[in-house]
């Protein structure tokens, strides 16, 4: 049995239940591709073999008792922002390189009753503000379609280690669409739960009232396991949502006919790559052929959308981050002759260009004379963008948009231009202002062979109908087994 001929989650799970296969085989299968391939790739920041093995081998205990849920024994990537106990987790920061936390996120301790096997950690940019993974402290991981290119980000490990076949599935966390779009960007599909879906217990805080933990796959029924998995109410996040949690696999053979698809004008605009617009127009004429119905729509406050979060985003960051002082934890400069010399030393060298930026901006949005023109203007406006939605979705049950407004781009390429960056999450920061969930699904490649994405947002909790209109779309465009060939790869 060779790799890929069990790529999807789904697939593994039922080759190991059969006994085709041992947890062990495949997670060794996995460990091999790594260590081949990651040099290119550079996905992993962290890779335990030998506690990967270890879990493997319960794995397969647990399967022959016959006591396997449909994720154990599935080797899976974790991005670098979710605690696991006793492996460090650094966040993309030099600030965080030495920490090893003493405790694994709510998530994590999920994942490890359904016994599935942990591969490592994935690279991010630094405290996940990004979208190209450049901001990395560490590496710049790669686009498996495209080594020159950017695999998106801030989830970009966990993007490029999905699509290259590095882990059966990974945890990413979105706070503006650091899931989605470095999913679309890497051809996969990739899931923002509702806000307070999934516990945010033990993930390391960027912007508190946006961050969201959700699934990378390489099919959308992947994603609803992991969803099964890991939503449900958690005590220790006070703003975990107390409520039923369906089983999300349920409803996704559903099909479109009859679903209501809203086109928001404001995004198809100008400035989206020509063959960004083309795929996606295809892909709604596509599900319209399959009997969904298209309604147009507006959401009015679009053009707002990313000034707003760069003002609520960085506000809640320079308050989450004021903890990083070198006395709790993480990294400390030694040289400092006083205690606010130590401060400002650990602080400069610990944190990167671009996380200096944010706390910076946040600290002044919130400062006194300050604090009404910017920050509650900016909780004001996220109050309008909310209610677009919740007027559009009185006619239609899910909305399509593009992922991104354009494909992986080259590296560097973006560096040096904040704006331009902060550009690539135009359709997918709203989401989040708003709470709802989005799923991008692969809908196309460019003549260079770059995956473009789909993104279908639901109504708040409406996971189940973005799930299922993105199987229906799944089975009119199925991209599971479609794989870049990573140079040297044999
Ligand atoms: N790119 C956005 C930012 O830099 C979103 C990041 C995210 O979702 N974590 O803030």
């Amino acid at each position: 049995m060779s790799y890929p001929e069990y790529h999807t989650i789904k697939d593994l799970s039922e080759a190991l239940k059969k006994g085709e296969v041992s947890s062990v085989e495949v997670t060794k299968q996995y460990l091999e591709r790594i260590e081949s391939l990651d040099d290119k790739v550079k996905a992993y920041l962290h890779v335990d073999a030998d506690a990967a093995l270890r879990e493997a081998r319960e794995a397969d205990d647990v399967i022959r008792r016959g006591e396997a849920t449909p994720l154990t024994g599935i080797p899976l990537g974790i991005k670098d922002v979710l605690c696991v106990e006793g492996i460090p987790n650094t966040c993309g920061s030099k600030i965080l390189q030495n920490y090893i936390p003493p405790y694994s996120a709510t998530v994590i301790e999920k994942l490890r009753r359904e016994h599935v096997v942990i591969l490592g950690k994935l690279n991010m940019d630094e405290f996940a503000m990004g979208s190209s993974t450049e901001n990395s402290r560490f590496q710049v991981t790669r686009n498996p379609w495209d080594l020159e290119r950017i695999p998106g980000g801030s989830s970009g490990g966990s993007a490029a280690a999905v699509a290259g076949a590095l882990c059966a599935g990974a945890l990413g966390t979105d706070t503006g669409g650091s899931i989605r779009q470095p999913a679309s960007l890497c051809g996969i599909v990739g899931m923002k739960p509702t806000y307070g879906t999934v516990s945010r217990f033990g993930l390391v805080a960027f912007a508190s009232s946006l961050d969201q933990i959700g699934p990378m796959t390489r099919s959308v029924e992947d994603a609803a396991l992991l969803l099964n998995v890991i939503t449900g109410h958690d005590p220790k996040d006070s703003t975990s949502v107390p409520r039923e949690y369906p089983d999300y696999t349920e409803g996704l053979e559903g099909g479109l006919q009859g679903l209501r698809v809203g086109i928001p004008k404001e995004y198809f605009i100008e400035g989206i790559d020509p063959e960004v617009e083309a795929h996606v127009k295809k892909a709604i004429q596509a599900m319209k052929d399959a009997g969904a119905e298209i309604v147009d729509i507006s959401l009015p406050h679009t053009e707002y959308a990313i000034a707003t979060y760069y003002i609520i985003a960085t506000a809640e960051a320079s308050s989450n981050l004021a903890r990083y002082d070198g006395v709790r934890y993480g990294y400390r400069d030694k040289s400092a002759a006083s205690l606010r010399d130590m401060y400002e030393k650990t602080r400069s060298e610990g944190f990167g260009t671009e996380v200096k930026r944010r706390i910076m901006l946040g600290t002044y949005v919130l400062s006194a004379g300050y604090y009404d023109a910017y920050y509650r203007k900016g909780q004001q406006v996220r109050t309008l963008i909310r209610e677009d939605f919740k007027k559009a979705f009185e006619v239609c049950d899910v909305i399509a948009t593009p992922t991104s407004p354009t494909p992986a781009f080259k590296i560097g390429e973006k560096t040096d231009d904040p704006l331009q960056m902060y550009l690539s999450d135009i359709f997918t920061i709203s989401v989040n202002l708003a709470g709802l969930p989005g799923i991008s699904v692969p809908c196309g490649w460019t003549k260079d062979n770059l995956p473009i994405g789909l993104q279908l947002i639901g109504n708040l909790f409406g996971e189940q109908a973005i799930l299922r209109a993105a199987r229906g779309y799944e089975q009119i465009f199925p991209a599971a087994d479609r794989y870049p060939e990573i140079v040297g790869e044999n």
